[in-house]
């Protein structure tokens, strides 16, 4: 049986000018053509079958994120350009922690109160990207509800830096965790989300942070050395009744296959104890050697590896795509992946 791959040519109309990177301005990393390059591979595989997604269901939606959030993600590109501004819409003020709760009107200053870095402009056409690839991860998700062993969400932009209320790392709206409930929606009682993308996924963990039905593990890059910098740490455990839900593998620069396989073994072993049902996976394949913007140094072949090292846990799974910004290798890095998972 074909893979089913979800896609929507929206997502390619988000293509920020720039992102700030060591003081600079430079070209932004998260660009249109690597899902190009993703869909160009994968649909030249006879393995695969490209899919349009549902229309976003937007109770599911509002499960996920805040409502005031929502609105301010749609109105903000009106509102930019109500306020005479030009170029991309980015916050031009953050709050610093602990400050109290203001009414704010300025799209600049609500910008800034729901944002986490300048990594995440809005542009005229990033609401129908973000809500395409928000469709798309729900669609995966409602695939492997319907009885696919393993679906693909092309997720254009990623979602796993996105929390509640807040953007962040090139992410708007969080399609693992909208997948993730559109699992439970369906009637399971627990998944699990694993994120292997080189950093940590810390909207997905801040979203399911207290939650008892949904386990997070990931496996990313040691925070103290890299973004998101404030979450990723291995005490950070979840809370309340999520209580020992949330698992945080951080690993150091430079590392290979040989020091990531048993990190993956304790993720997978921490997923099989919590019996979930499905797995929600954010794959990002910035873990690349070859990454111009990360310092993993996994092969090809390694993600095949990967890919049947989760393919044991023997459940059914949806796979949302994150970060990976290697253009060249990123269409054989991604259907490497899902051919191991696939066992092919
Ligand atoms: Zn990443």
């Amino acid at each position: 049986m074909k893979i089913p791959v979800y896609w929507d040519e929206r997502q390619l109309l988000h293509d920020p000018q720039a992102e700030l990177s060591d003081g600079r301005l430079v070209p932004y990393a998260e660009s249109p053509a690597r899902a190009r390059a993703v869909l160009e591979v994968l649909t030249a595989s006879a393995r695969m079958e490209i899919r349009a997604p549902e229309p976003l269901d937007e109770a599911l939606l509002h499960r996920v994120h805040d409502a005031g959030y929502i609105a301010l993600l749609r109105g903000a590109w009106a509102d930019w350009l109500k306020e005479g501004c030009s170029g991309d819409a980015l916050a031009g003020c953050w709050p610093v922690r602990g400050r109290r709760d203001v009414k704010l009107t300025r799209v600049q200053a609500r910008l800034g109160a729901a944002c986490f870095d300048a990594g995440t402009p809005i542009t005229a056409h990033t609401l129908a990207a973000v809500e395409a690839a928000a469709a798309i991860g729900v669609s995966a998700a409602g695939a492997v509800a319907q009885g696919a062993g393993l679906a693909f969400g092309l997720c254009r932009p990623p979602g796993h830096h996105a929390g509640r209320d807040y953007m962040g790392g090139y992410c708007y709206l969080n399609n693992a965790a909208l997948a993730a409930e559109r699992l439970l929606a369906g009637g399971l009682q627990r998944v699990a989300v694993l994120d292997v993308d080189y950093h940590h996924g810390n909207g997905t963990q801040d979203v399911f942070y207290a939650r008892p039905d949904v386990f997070f593990a990931s496996i990313h890059s040691d925070p103290s050395t890299d973004f998101p910098y404030y979450w990723g740490r291995v005490d950070e455990t979840g809370a309340g009744p999520g209580l020992g839900t949330t698992l945080n593998l951080p690993l150091p620069r430079g590392t290979q296959w040989a020091g990531y396989a048993p990190a993956l073994e304790t993720a997978l072993r921490a997923i099989k104890g919590f019996a979930p049902q499905a797995l929600v996976i954010s794959y990002g394949a910035d873990t690349f050697e070859e990454d111009p913007i990360s310092r993993f140094e996994l092969k090809t072949s390694d993600y095949q590896r990967m890919g049947a090292a989760i393919a044991e846990l023997n459940l059914p799974m949806a796979v949302v795509m994150e970060g990976g910004y290697c253009i060249g290798a990123l269409g054989a890095n991604t259907l490497t992946f899902l051919e191991g998972l696939a066992q092919l």
